[in-house]
């Protein structure tokens, strides 16, 4: 579950490019109108994480509680600057929402994921999307997905309730959205099927075909 954070993740050449691209837009702005605007919104998005907001308690979510892992269970990043977002990970806690909750606020737990989802549909962030979550037993997968835990047990179906699917369809179709990912079965993963691991979860009884056809159907309001 653990990984060391040994990596370079931000080249200066890159750096370099990417403030050069911005100070063009902001050139070209003088001259277009909603073009440039719409130009400068994603330049900013794509800018250097030192630039973009941590709020104390913020989320990504909106509706989410913030309930902070400890910063033993992930690593601090800027994605999707530093690193490409393009994969959600599907896990079942083995265990209530509670049970969730403490074991990501214990530092000896060397794992958390950035969600947790209740049986009646609340959601709990506990690590921010910008950070590298310690979720998928690799670490290039942790480094570019969003986990998703959910409340209950992989041989439990009647853990698996409506408002949990719906709620999580929410949250997985509006992650698809930010990062600009197919809402699929190539992007939205199991954890089981995450390459070198050896979880089971979220287990046969998930209903993936359900599962999709909620996330596809989600329309997000911007
Ligand atoms: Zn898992």
């Amino acid at each position: 579950m653990s990984e060391t954070n040994g990596g370079v993740r931000r080249p200066v050449s890159r750096r370099t490019l990417l403030l050069g691209g911005t100070a063009a837009g902001l050139g070209a702005a003088g001259i277009a109108g909603y073009a440039a605007r719409d130009e400068l919104k994603h330049l900013w998005w794509r800018a250097p994480g030192a630039q973009q907001p941590r709020e104390e308690g913020a989320v990504d979510h909106p509706g989410a509680d913030w309930v902070a892992a400890s910063g033993a269970n992930y690593r601090r990043a800027d994605r999707p600057y530093d690193y490409t977002v393009d994969r959600v990970v599907i896990h079942v806690v083995q265990g209530s929402y509670e049970d969730a909750l403490k074991v990501f606020r214990d530092p000896g737990h060397q794992a958390a994921a950035h969600y947790v989802v209740r049986r009646d549909g609340h959601i709990a962030q506990t690590v921010r999307e910008l950070d590298v979550a310690f979720h998928a037993g690799n670490r290039s997968y942790n480094e570019r997905s969003v986990g998703i835990e959910h409340e209950g047990f992989v041989t439990r179906p009647e853990d698996f309730t409506d408002a949990m699917y719906r709620s999580s369809a929410r949250l997985t179709a509006a992650i698809c959205e930010r990062y600009g990912m197919a809402r699929d079965r190539e992007h939205i993963v199991a954890h089981s099927e995450v390459p070198g691991t050896d979880h089971t979860d979220p287990g046969r009884h998930w209903d993936w075909d359900r599962y999709l056809e909620l996330v596809r159907t989600v329309r997000i309001t911007k």
